[in-house]
């Protein structure tokens, strides 16, 4: 058993004071295969403490001697990106080669782009050209509190460390307990980097525990949380007493509309293929994808082909398939869900509830596909975070746009159309911070985040640093010339 008991506080790898041991478990196999700690109060103020004490030599470093720290980070990082890719495979059962280039991937091309905003970026200017002794100063907002979740595990605490040490933050960093193996490499290499000890810090903990105590501690001045909006809403009322600058990245219920001018043959493959990377634990996922009926019989074909021609495989063999679920609560709420799909009466058409064929243990889903799905249904209004699509026909554009919205989320949405004008007056209607056309990435350094309960602020590039600066007004400083 692999024990990664100790939390990196103020430079060095310490022992717990008030923790409790807690197991990791390899999804794959469902046996437990490392020991961490769950820190307590005592660990959690330690690492908060050694923040505080870090904070004021770390926030006057100049933007160019952070982003030179980014970059030893950055060049650490990726002389380990194929070891981080291992153990986020293992922790969390993304397939091996997706884990190594998109998984961990993510976090060099998130450090990438906040050394290129660094070097961009304005701290200081003068209110407007020309006037003088009005001065505008962006400032780090002091010391963070990072919580991220476990289902792209370096890609979120990358966007939340990488931008707080841009903006000359010191921070905690609290990973999901479900996942905090990739947390304990990430945080060798902050070391290995050479950072001044204090300026990041990393406990193990859940969220009653560490969670807690960082969203309502006098000591954070900022909280930045990856997860559900049920944690979402709990963080931000445990953050209201001491009046925190809170951001959120949370869920999604994401729409993908499918129009009769695009070519439909990739745009349902490509879609439903999307919904199932990282057996559908994206916050990002495109489940609902509404379908012009004239072209309906023939994508809900496609789709079910999709998904049935989708394998399902051990993380630790190579190629293109996806991995199991993260952990058996995800697997029984999945199971749950799919279930409810069918009690509701949505025309299940691939997948289903069980372990696909040949593999009877681990936590395992079948690539599922839902046809004839109403705006209505638990399928089209819950985040699943797993494979799980809905489809449903629409009419008209304007109907198109009016299901698309009729969610409590607001993360992305996607739309597949060969005309640009459609293209253009559909992506200015849809209520969602991303909106990608034809599969269109997003390029690196964008801002990530959503409208509604998908959450609050933005992550990556310079707006993913402006969530960790304070803005200051100084007047009356002018040239003695
Ligand atoms: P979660 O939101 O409970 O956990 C995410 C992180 O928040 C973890 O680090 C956890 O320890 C911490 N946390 C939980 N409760 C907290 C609290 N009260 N205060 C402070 N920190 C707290 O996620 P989960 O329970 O592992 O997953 C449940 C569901 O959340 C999933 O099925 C999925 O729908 C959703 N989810 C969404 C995302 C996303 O990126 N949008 C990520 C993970 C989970």
């Amino acid at each position: 058993m692999l024990d990664k008991t100790e939390f990196y506080i103020n430079g060095s790898w310490v022992p717990s004071i008030d923790g409790r041991k807690f197991p990791v478990f390899n999804p794959a196999t469902e046996d437990a295969f490392a020991t961490i700690m769950l820190g307590g109060e005592k660990d959690a103020q330690a690492a908060i403490e050694a923040a505080k004490n870090a904070f004021l030599d770390w926030s006057q470093t100049s933007p160019q001697d952070r982003a030179a720290y980014l970059q030893k980070l950055l060049d650490v990082y990726i002389s380990r990106n194929d070891e981080m890719g291992s153990v986020i495979s293992t922790e969390m059962g993304a397939p091996i080669d997706m884990a190594v280039r998109d998984q961990a991937g993510s976090g060099s091309s998130h450090l990438k782009a906040f050394i290129r905003a660094l070097g961009s970026m304005e701290f200081q200017r003068a209110l407007r050209p020309g006037i003088e002794g009005q001065d505008i100063v962006y400032e780090a907002a002091g010391v963070a509190g990072l919580i991220t979740p476990w289902n792209w595990p370096m890609n979120q605490v990358v966007l939340k460390v990488g931008a707080a040490l841009a903006a000359g933050c010191t921070m905690v960093l609290k990973p999901s307990e479900i996942a905090p193996l990739s947390s304990v490499v990430f945080a060798e290499m902050v070391h290995e980097a050479g950072f001044p000890p204090g300026v990041f810090n990393m406990v193990n903990g859940d969220g009653i525990g560490v969670g807690s105590i960082l969203s309502s501690h006098p000591g954070i001045d900022v909280v930045s949380f990856t997860g559900s909006t049920r944690a979402g809403i709990l963080i931000s009322k445990a953050a209201a007493d001491t009046v925190k600058t809170v951001s959120l990245e949370l869920g999604g219920k994401s729409p993908n509309l499918v129009f009769d001018d695009c070519d439909l043959e990739k745009a349902v493959r490509s879609g439903a293929a999307f919904c199932f990377n990282n057996t559908g634990q994206s916050c990002n996922a495109a489940t609902r994808m509404l379908v012009q009926r004239s072209i309906y019989n023939e994508a809900v074909e496609i789709a079910a082909a999709k998904a049935a021609s989708t394998k399902v495989d051990l993380p630790s063999n190579e190629g293109k398939h996806i991995g199991p679920l993260v952990s058996e609560a995800q697997f029984e709420k999945v199971q749950r869900l799919i279930q409810t799909g069918i009690d509701e009466g949505a025309r299940l058409v691939a997948g289903g509830v069980g372990r696909p064929e040949g593999l009877n243990r681990g936590w395992f889903v079948r690539p599922t596909v839902f046809a004839d799905a109403k705006p209505d249904m638990t399928i089209m209004r819950e985040e699943i975070f797993g494979p799980v699509l809905a489809m449903m026909p629409f009419d008209s554009e304007d109907e198109a746009i009016s299901i698309a919205n009729d969610t409590q989320y607001g993360l992305a949405a996607y739309i597949q159309t060969g005309n640009m004008e459609r293209a253009r007056r559909v992506a200015g209607q849809l209520r969602s911070g991303m909106v990608q056309v034809n599969g269109a990435p997003r390029a690196s350094g964008s801002p990530f985040g959503g409208y509604k309960q998908s959450g609050v602020g933005r992550e990556g590039g310079f707006w993913g640093i402006e969530e960790f600066l304070e803005i200051k007004t100084i007047s009356g400083i002018v040239d003695s010339r």
